[in-house]
């Protein structure tokens, strides 16, 4: 589902991509606010043109982050 994420590099323009996770424990995303056991896990793409290396959170994942806050404001 490469779909959910605009398919084209945001430093370059470039389609070219390599989609993937960064590791060493760097590829979690844990709101400040917000209690989560686990956190967000991200995924990454680098391009394959300008080498430039971006993480987004998967659209189902969001939806949940989304969630979570909505939940938070109604407190
Ligand atoms: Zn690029």
């Amino acid at each position: 589902m490469l779909s959910e994420v605009d398919p084209s590099c945001i430093a370059c323009g470039s389609k070219e991509l390599c989609f993937g996770y960064l590791s060493g424990g760097v590829n979690i995303f844990v709101p400040s606010n917000l209690f989560t056991v686990y956190g967000f896990k991200t995924r990454s793409y680098v391009c394959l043109n300008c080498g430039f290396i971006t993480q987004y959170i998967p659209k189902d994942k969001l939806n949940k982050l989304k969630q979570r806050m909505g939940e938070k404001l109604k407190e």
